[in-house]
């Protein structure tokens, strides 16, 4: 693993290594290791990643303490190697940087010319491809370089290789190739506990495949469809950096994916006799007035009822603005100093009140029956006092109250303000300010949506005991549900 990339670069869920964006240069567009292996795990993530490429929408940003974690064992595993190598006498050449410049990619040219036993952070790019392998070391084998070429090898955290893994060597050895003139044959792992010894991949046993995959992304890179694929659920979904962003899709469009228990084939079936909705499914009539081509009657019959339960069971807010639907939301407001009281938060929280009653809301009861969001249908939690009051300036008339007077209460849209601008400001500490009773009694008032308000430096926090981390947790929890509006 990289040491250097994993600073500055941000760090990729599922693929325990380094991530180089993709880039669009002009017409041209200048892909990695994790393009390819992001292409190979779902096809919509390389339609997302180049729309980012393009400028139109953001990449989300997500912090996961435990790919933290993963990030410092890493970086720890890869130096350990290195160490090795120079402890075993091997003479090593860092490239520094941690870019695919003109400077690091001469540097490394020089490098292997030069023919040192071990280069650390190679820099490459050749036809449209960069990376940064972590590790090449020499081998007497000759090539364009002299009497020696140079062979790939990749520290990586997972006992057992990734086939994601060996496609980014695969990459590496072309990219090495593009200088040496020859495609080593082999290439290497080191995994911990080996004591460092490598497992081999012989490029040729892989390189078929590989070329297929490089070139499906190369035909979805230049087809210019977007917007064509779906983000249909698969198995990266839960390490993948988009999935608030495609859920809230799914959600959006009501996709039949939501139906627990049904299958691909189910959706199929079901979007060529043109239901497409859990709506939809949850209202055909019984028994089924056709006989489906793929799968059996009953597990039909099985997702129907299910689809009805589900839809049964939902309250959603109805309006022409941003907040529709049912679930968790956040809302960021910067803020810095406050402790018991945050002004910002408060024109915030009075902002979106006013949005929400101006957007036509309505929202359905547990009865479905529909009817119209009133102030009366907004609780404001808050959890002083002086936030309290903050709020009751701006919004007289409004439901606002510390967690102890709503107890027992519920209403459709619930609104926490934090308050606190960070963990060092909390005047009461951590197990006051990351309460989860709080937490909990916010979101369980809540009938169909519910909004917490915060800085995004309270999240930021430094858990140094267990119970700090327990605390941080539900919040964390509450980030990767919620979708940020
Ligand atoms: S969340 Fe799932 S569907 Fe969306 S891009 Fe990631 S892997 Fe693809």
């Amino acid at each position: 693993m990289c040491v250097t990339l994993l600073r500055r670069h941000t760090f990729y869920y599922g693929v325990v290594g380094k991530e180089l964006a993709m880039l669009k240069i002009g017409d041209s567009v200048q892909l990695s290791a994790s393009d390819l292996v992001g292409h190979l795990n779902c096809r919509h993530l390389t339609d997302l990643d180049l729309a980012v490429a393009s400028g139109m929408i953001e990449k989300p940003e997500i912090w996961d303490p435990l790919l933290e974690i993963l990030r410092e064992r890493g970086a720890k595993h890869e130096q350990g190697y290195i160490d090795h190598l120079r402890s075993a006498g091997y003479t090593v050449t860092v490239i520094d940087g941690v870019r695919v410049d003109k400077t690091a990619i001469s540097e490394t040219i020089d490098a292997m010319r030069a023919g040192p036993a071990v280069i650390v952070q190679g820099a490459f790019e050749a036809e449209g491809w960069s990376g940064r392998t972590d590790i090449l070391k020499r081998v007497d084998i000759p090539s364009d370089l002299g009497e020696w070429s140079y062979e790939v090898v990749d520290t990586k955290l997972a006992r057992e290789t990734k086939g994601g893994t060996v496609l980014q060597l695969c990459l590496y050895a072309d990219l090495v190739a593009s200088v040496q003139g020859l495609i080593p044959e082999f290439c290497y792992v080191i995994v911990p506990w080996s004591d460092y010894k490598p497992q081999a991949f012989r490029i040729n046993d892989y390189a078929a495949y590989y070329r297929h995959v490089k070139w499906s992304l190369s035909q979805v890179i230049s087809s210019n469809n977007d917007g064509e694929s779906y983000p249909d659920p698969k198995v990266h979904c839960d390490v993948c950096r988009w999935r608030q962003h495609c859920d809230a899709k799914r959600r959006h469009d009501d996709h039949l994916c939501l139906v627990a228990g049904i299958t691909k084939i189910h959706i199929n079936e079901l979007k060529a006799r043109g239901i497409s909705t859990t709506k939809d499914l949850s209202t055909i009539p019984l028994p089924l007035p056709w006989k489906p081509d793929r799968g059996g009657v009953h597990s039909y019959t099985r997702i129907r009822e299910q689809a009805r339960i589900q839809i049964e069971g939902r309250k959603e807010v109805s309006s022409t603005g941003r907040i529709t639907g049912a679930g968790l939301r956040f809302l960021s407001v910067e803020h810095e100093g406050n402790q018991t009281s945050s002004p910002e938060e408060a024109d915030k929280v009075r902002d979106l009140v006013k949005d929400i009653l101006n957007s036509d809301p309505s929202w359905i009861d547990r009865d479905g029956v529909e009817k119209a969001v009133t102030l009366e249908d907004i609780l404001i939690i808050a959890p002083y006092n002086a936030q309290v009051f903050e709020l009751q300036e701006r919004l007289p008339g409004a439901r606002i109250g510390t967690v102890d007077k709503f107890q027992g209460q519920e209403a459709p849209i619930v609104i926490y303000s934090m308050t606190t601008s960070s963990q060092a400001d909390a005047p009461r500490g951590m197990e006051f300010l990351y309460s989860p009773n709080r937490l909990n009694v916010a979101t369980s008032r809540a009938k169909c949506i519910c909004i917490l308000v915060g800085s995004s430096s309270v999240f930021e926090t430094e858990c140094r005991t267990h119970r700090h981390m327990q605390l941080a947790n539900a919040f964390c929890r509450y980030l990767e549900m919620a979708t940020t509006i």
